[in-house]
């Protein structure tokens, strides 16, 4: 499916890929700080959205549920996003490789985004414990103020939408790119993997 906004540049993308809980905030933010690497986290920029905007209001009625937010207007504040950043020189797609965080998080995006991605590796944090996931995301809810981490009920909808609608995007992407990297480590050994392996793609 094609998307009038997104341009013909194919960008040079990693993706951080987990459950909710994996800890892909946590390596996005320091990956962010990389010269040459461009973080943009979905949800921050759901998160970032005005309540009284449109895109905004549907933020908080699919997130407060633990679903997601339809594809069209994910795809659209992706490509605001892209464009703004890209306009304001944050992000330069001639030099930078972007870092995706919480995109795509279904097959449609996956498709929707194929013209405009090049998808060198998906790094997937894996955490067979759902319960320590549990645990952080109850934890980060007192820290950063997240209604959505807040209720068992939904962080329970949100780990169920995770398996059945996000983890088959590993599947799209295929195992050639896909690194698998245990969630459970210090974060520092498993920023230390991802680096490794991003130092060594070739463009
Ligand atoms: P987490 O990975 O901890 O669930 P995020 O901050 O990535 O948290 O996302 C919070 C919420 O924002 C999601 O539960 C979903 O409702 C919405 N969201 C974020 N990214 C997407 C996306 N790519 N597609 C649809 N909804 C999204």
């Amino acid at each position: 499916m094609s998307n009038p906004e997104l341009n013909s540049t194919k960008y040079r993308t990693i993706l951080l890929f987990g459950a909710p809980g994996s800890g892909k905030g946590t390596q996005g933010k320091i990956l962010g700080s990389v010269p040459n690497l461009f973080h943009f986290a979905c949800g921050d920029a759901f998160r970032n959205l005005r309540i009284e905007d449109p895109m905004g209001r549907q933020f908080i009625e699919y997130s407060s549920k633990g679903q997601l937010v339809p594809d069209d207007t994910t795809i659209a504040l992706w490509a605001k996003n892209i464009k703004a950043s890209t306009v304001n020189g944050e992000f330069d797609p001639a030099r930078d490789t972007l870092v995706l965080d919480g995109i795509p998080r279904n097959v449609n995006q996956a498709r929707m985004l194929h013209d405009t991605l090049d998808v060198k590796a998906v790094f997937f944090l894996s955490c067979a414990d759902q319960g320590k996931m549990i645990e952080r995301l109850q934890r980060r809810a007192l820290r950063e103020n997240r209604l959505d981490d807040a209720n068992l009920e939904v962080i329970k909808r949100r780990l169920e939408t995770y398996e059945h609608e996000t983890k088959p995007v590993l599947d799209y992407y295929g195992p050639e790119r896909v690194h698998t990297i245990d969630a459970t480590q210090p974060p520092l050994d498993v920023l230390r993997t991802i680096l490794d392996i991003v130092a060594r793609i070739k463009s």
